[in-house]
């Protein structure tokens, strides 16, 4: 019979619970005894849900504080040593201290680094390692909840990151992490005696690295690796997921591991080489519901899909979603404000479970009565989607492939249009300007919040939207600042604001996904063609020109943000979604210039996150992107300045992109990095204007006037004074009102100064 299993599931609970202790126990209103129960609570809710489900293998060791590479981390000791210190603090107390930073004899301990996990929105803490790490088992939750889990009476799996995984994503300043790698083994070797030691018999050990372009010492250090580990007393299922194992799965059979698990999501083709070299005797497991991703599974296909491997394998086939479900919301019988037919097309965190287990169930022929109530869903739904009249716009199709070369293109060159732009705007040398957001104060989240529960009506919140543009107004105009904004009060996030002003996007309620440690995001469902009814941001951006004579920049999120920050339909490639966002865009930008906005800013914060895993599909990736922001953009006449904006990214090698875009000026996040962010644009002689940040807006610290000139004046060196704009590093809607005026008069004053002295 296949073994059906889980790869994990979202550890914040069905209701945030996750979220809410922890941020209580920060505040002291909740104690750590009762910090842990919560966890505790939820990972048996998980596993009852699970168990429930039809999962025969439940995972443990999914569930983590705050981040599972931090967790383990601390397993080994690996605790940088700003972080060590002699009062007694108990494992929690350590690990949210390296997660946040602290404070401590009036010294600032700083917080790990973090960063995406691979292609997801997931953010993990970078461990730092040091050249002499050791790697002692010190603590060790994963033991304890194979405890917990014991009398669920199901087997279970311990779950772990691996050790080529976590030693590829630490950080070490100077000499070879590979050179790290037997005192880590050593590390591993002992947790897997502890586990076999509980009576557990597998250990499902995750290497997502495996799908990247691994160099040869990393591929060679894999298989080493993994020779020595089939020496302990468990048995091994060696796990990928987010693409296909890049080293052949022939090489990789031989290795003394018990099992591999695939991610036949994201490549199926392994299927038909694991049926050619996968041997009998060792575990497939084979990923096949998107874990990814929220729509329903064509579980007609799986079923027979995946005939020929149940033929081969039998007993030692094994189904499981295509990686971890902590990417996807936890349920989608929540949803009850989405309309029928969308949420008959979705399935969360608990719906893939039950696809996945009819799938099974089907593949073995022991489906029932509940698995067939599925598998009628799924084809109804599946010709159902493709049917619908909501999915596809043929005017849109139309617009779409009827574009020609000019559509990408601005009317002039840049240099054309810089003359024309500076008559026009007639701004001063260094001009100065913010990033979009001021302060999103309480006040703000109370009126979003009344307006949605229907205690405050939509006059009374615009009247207070316009009182918030008015002050965000007069205050730039007494900072003294070139290039105002509108502030953006009315958007909570710059992706979630779009998504129900764009027909074919939908907008759950409580449809979380845990981003990092406490946050949680609500990613919009892109379900159909889109389309934009009605444009989106001219009314308060044009409010906000009408209250000053300076000239105010309209804000937009570009094409690549808005997708990269959203679950996307499965039925069209990403590049053509993107496209279609871009027209809607674009028509946002020819309103916004008709209604006398003369600067309009597209975000693209999220264009360099959203680089394939694999260096070798970049290329198309980024000609798509680029010309996705130019479809966005190029409707814009001469006069009009297009401004874009990116965060903290390495801008080296995709530079000749960056320029691509043509966007007049660029707005960047360089500040903690002292300008080297610019050194790329300097060598390419990159053209166009560049406002590099010139604070750090994640710190509430004021800068110092001397700092914010010693920037300027490298910056200066680097790229031409007249080229140069002033700005903070991004937007400010995450600080308090007192920094953020002390800080912007800072930055005005020596933009000022400088002036009369270039
Ligand atoms: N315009 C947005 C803001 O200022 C940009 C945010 C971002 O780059 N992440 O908030
Ligand atoms: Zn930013």
């Amino acid at each position: 019979m296949t073994t059906l299993h889980n790869l994990g599931y979202p550890r914040i609970g069905d209701d945030r619970q996750l979220k809410r202790a922890i941020e209580s126990y920060w505040k002291e209103q909740l104690s750590e005894t009762q910090l842990l129960e919560v966890g505790k609570q939820i990972r048996q809710q998980n596993w009852q849900i699970q168990k429930d489900a039809g999962i025969e293998l439940l995972p443990v060791g999914d569930f983590a504080w705050y981040d599972h590479i931090l967790q383990l981390a601390l397993t080994f000791n690996v605790i940088p040593e700003r972080h060590r210190h002699s009062e007694p603090t108990t494992p929690l107390q350590q690990l949210f201290e390296m997660a946040r930073g602290a404070s401590r004899c009036c010294t600032n301990h700083a917080a790990l680094e973090m960063t995406k996990w691979f292609d997801t929105n997931y953010h993990y803490l970078v461990p730092e390692l040091s050249a002499e790490q050791t790697f002692t088992l010190q603590y060790s939750p994963l033991l304890e909840q194979i405890d917990e889990a014991k009398g669920l009476n199901v087997p279970i799996k311990a779950v772990l990151i691996g050790p080529l995984t976590f030693l590829y994503l630490g950080r070490l300043a100077n000499g070879d992490k590979l050179n790290l790698l037997p005192a880590l083994l050593a590390g591993y070797r002992q947790l897997f005696d502890a586990i076999a030691a509980k009576g557990v018999e597998w250990v499902q050990i995750d290497e997502p690295i495996l799908t990247l372009e691994l160099s040869e010492p990393w591929q060679e250090a894999l298989a080493s690796a993994y020779q020595h580990l089939a020496k302990s007393p468990v048995k091994l299922l060696l796990t990928s997921y987010f693409g296909d194992v890049t080293l052949s799965l022939e090489q990789i059979a031989t290795w003394p591991i018990d099992g591999i698990h695939l991610d036949l999501v994201r490549g199926f083709e392994q299927l038909n080489q694991a049926l050619q070299v996968w041997p009998k005797n060792k575990v497939l497991s084979c990923g096949v519901v998107d874990g990814r991703n929220v729509w329903r599974a064509d579980m007609k296909k799986w079923i027979s899909q995946l005939q020929p491997a149940q033929k081969k394998w039998g007993d030692q086939l094994w189904l499981a979603p295509s990686c971890s479900l902590l990417h996807c919301p936890v349920n989608i019988e929540r949803e009850e404000h989405l309309d029928s037919e969308l949420r008959s097309w979705l399935s969360f965190a608990k719906q893939k479970l039950s696809e996945l287990v009819a799938i099974g169930h089907y593949v073995d022929g022991r489906a029932d009565h509940c698995d067939s109530h599925w598998l009628a869903q799924s084809q109804q739904v599946v010709e159902a989607r493709v049917q619908s009249p909501r999915v596809i716009n043929s005017v849109i199709r139309k617009r779409v492939v009827s574009l020609t070369e000019s559509a990408f293109t601005r009317q002039h060159s840049y240099a054309i249009r810089q003359k024309v732009q500076k008559e026009a705007l007639n701004l001063p040398l260094l001009p100065t300007t913010t990033i979009g957001s001021f302060p999103q104060t309480r006040a703000i989240r109370q009126q979003r919040t009344a307006l949605r529960q229907g205690q405050l009506s939509q006059a009374d919140y615009d009247t207070f939207i316009a009182s918030q543009i008015d002050e965000v107004i007069t205050c730039q105009e007494q900072l003294g600042l070139d290039v105002l904004v509108h502030g953006e009060p009315e958007r909570n996030d710059m992706v979630e604001y779009f998504a129900p002003l764009l027909n074919g996007v939908a907008q759950t309620q409580y449809g979380w996904v845990q981003s990092y440690g406490t946050r949680c995001v609500k990613p919009p469902i892109i379900f159909g063609d889109v389309s934009r009814p009605a444009p989106m941001t001219v009314r308060w951006s044009q409010y906000a020109q009408s209250r000053t004579t300076k000239p105010v920049k309209g804000m937009l999120t570009g094409p690549q943000t808005i997708l990269g920050w959203s679950f996307v339909r499965s039925d069209l490639p990403r590049a053509d979604v993107a496209d279609q966002i871009a027209l809607a865009l674009r028509d946002e930008v020819s309103d916004l210039e008709q209604a006398g906005i003369h600067l309009i800013q597209i975000d693209e914060p999220a264009l360099r996150e959203g680089l394939p895993l694999r260096r070798s599909q970049w290329p198309e990736y980024l000609h798509r992107a680029v010309r996705s922001f130019r479809l966005t953009a190029s409707v814009a006449q001469d006069t009009t300045q297009i401004h874009t904006h990116m965060c903290y990214s390495e801008f080296n090698d995709i530079i000749a992109s960056i320029a691509d875009m043509d966007a007049d000026v660029i707005t960047i996040e360089t500040s903690r990095s002292a300008m080297k962010l610019l050194d790329a644009f300097e060598l390419f002689d990159y053209p166009n204007e560049i406002g590099p940040g010139v604070y750090d807006i994640h710190s509430p610290v004021v800068p110092q006037p001397q700092w914010i000139e010693k920037l300027l004046t490298l910056a200066s060196k680097k790229i031409p004074v007249e080229r140069l704009w002033v700005n903070p590093d991004c937007g400010l809607k995450t600080r308090d009102w007192p920094e953020t005026l002390a800080s912007l008069q800072v930055m005005v004053d020596v933009a000022r100064k400088l002036r009369k002295e270039f």
